[in-house]
């Protein structure tokens, strides 16, 4: 949220002698700069608050680029933005510098406040910040961020799905873990992927404004090429998705498939999505989705000892992608493929039935990979001492689940 303080003697536009009031219940009523575009806010704010612009504008820029919460403007009134608190910020060692996972403190599904009692009303979200040293040696990290506290998706391998659903989160709060980690944590983000908690898709309206804020030149003036959303496979969502990438602007935006089985069976078995869309339909939604610029095809493969990590699988696995890249090659007359498959050896959840695969196992199945022609890098795990790997965000307090419709905002 965003407050708008008006000074006694007016402001840019208006007469010098006329107090700018607005009375203090419209003023919830402003949204937060986070969780939209800079012209979406100077409208709403030039809507809500009096009918003129009063630098919502300078407002935007300055809470994205200087990360100040409190703007004073020279003709009077002052701006000020709301940004969720941090809760806990954890760190492990990496090979490429420290891993931080940290949350926010976000009001919970009945919408508590931050006030006094805020441990019976709120509820935290959770990101992680991973570094990478680039060719030169220089260190940025990748932001991974929450759609959602818990998820309804159910995966079996999953931590957070141990929780269930508790909320969607706000386009605001997403585009909050990126300020977090930017301004509070002083980190250069250089990438975004929505891989933490909740299944992106279920909140695909929020997520879409985030990344708009994310992206906007007046807001976080990130490249849309710099963000993916990863899904575990809603095909509905994926449709949608393709619709969107089609518009000025987006058509770079990166896309991943939690895909983590080879046949439908274990699929249903690992992954419920599974039950209502099958890999059939899954691959005809993803050789669907436009690849302008050539961007790659993200596929996630987490390896489960005894589970989808035998050499007759690896073949399942390409004749999954194989078609996808078929796709792409043929409407391109050749070229490289379109899908890039990571291999990301399982973390073991809590109370998990399944140990972490042994290495040679990674190493075998990824040269299988190799010779069925499918184009496949190893996920290097970082974070796994504190739970911040991929699959293992959650809070072991929460339970309970539902489904949520697609993209309905909380
Ligand atoms: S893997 Fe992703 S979609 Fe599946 S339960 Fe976990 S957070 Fe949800």
């Amino acid at each position: 949220m965003a407050t708008w303080v008006p000074g006694m003697e007016g402001d840019v536009g208006a007469s010098a002698y006329t107090p700018l009031v607005m009375p203090e219940a419209r003023q919830s009523e402003i949204p937060s700069p986070l969780g939209m575009t800079c012209e979406g806010f100077v409208r709403a704010a030039s809507e809500l608050v009096v009918q003129k612009k009063i630098g919502a504008e300078t407002f935007y820029k300055e809470c994205f680029r200087s990360g100040r919460t409190e703007v004073g403007l020279r003709a009077g009134g002052v701006w000020r933005l709301d940004v969720a608190p941090i809760g806990r910020v954890e760190e492990d060692e990496s090979p490429e510098g420290v891993v931080r996972k940290f949350t926010l403190r976000v009001p919970g599904p009945t919408g508590g406040s931050l006030g006094a009692d805020a441990r019976a009303s709120t509820v935290e979200t959770e990101s992680v910040l991973i570094p990478m040293i680039g060719r030169k040696g220089e260190r940025t990290y990748t932001l991974c961020v929450s759609s959602q506290i818990g998820c309804a998706m159910g995966c079996g391998f999953c931590e957070t799905a141990q929780m269930g659903l508790v909320r969607s989160l706000t386009a605001a709060e997403i585009t909050a873990q990126w300020w977090t980690a930017t301004h509070v944590l002083k980190q250069t983000v250089s990438n975004v992927v929505f891989m933490g908690m909740g299944e992106p898709m279920d909140n695909l309206d929020n997520v879409l404004d985030a990344i708009a804020a994310m992206t906007d030149h007046c807001g976080g003036a990130m490249a849309m090429s710099k963000i993916t959303i990863s899904t575990v496979g809603r095909v509905d969502g994926i449709r949608r998705l393709s619709e969107r990438v089609r518009e000025p602007g987006w058509r770079r935006l990166g896309l991943a498939l939690s895909l983590n089985a080879p046949n439908d069976r274990v699929r249903s078995e690992l992954m419920p999505v599974n039950r209502k869309w099958n890999l059939d339909e899954l691959r005809d939604a993803l050789i669907a989705f436009p690849a302008h610029g050539g961007t790659k095809l993200c596929v996630e493969y987490v390896l489960i000892p005894g589970v989808n990590d035998r050499r007759e699988h690896a073949t399942e696995v390409a004749a999954f992608c194989g078609p996808i890249d078929g796709a792409y090659k043929a409407e391109r007359g050749g070229g490289s493929p379109r899908v890039l498959l990571n291999l990301i050896p399982y973390n073991p959840r809590r109370n998990s039935p399944w140990p972490a695969p042994e290495e040679p196992a990674v190493d075998a199945f990824l040269g299988w990979l190799g010779e069925e022609g499918v184009y496949a890098k190893r996920r290097r795990t970082k974070g796994r001492k504190m739970m911040g790997a991929c699959g293992q965000l959650g809070s072991e307090a929460i339970r309970g689940r539902r489904m949520v419709e697609l993209g309905v905002r909380p």
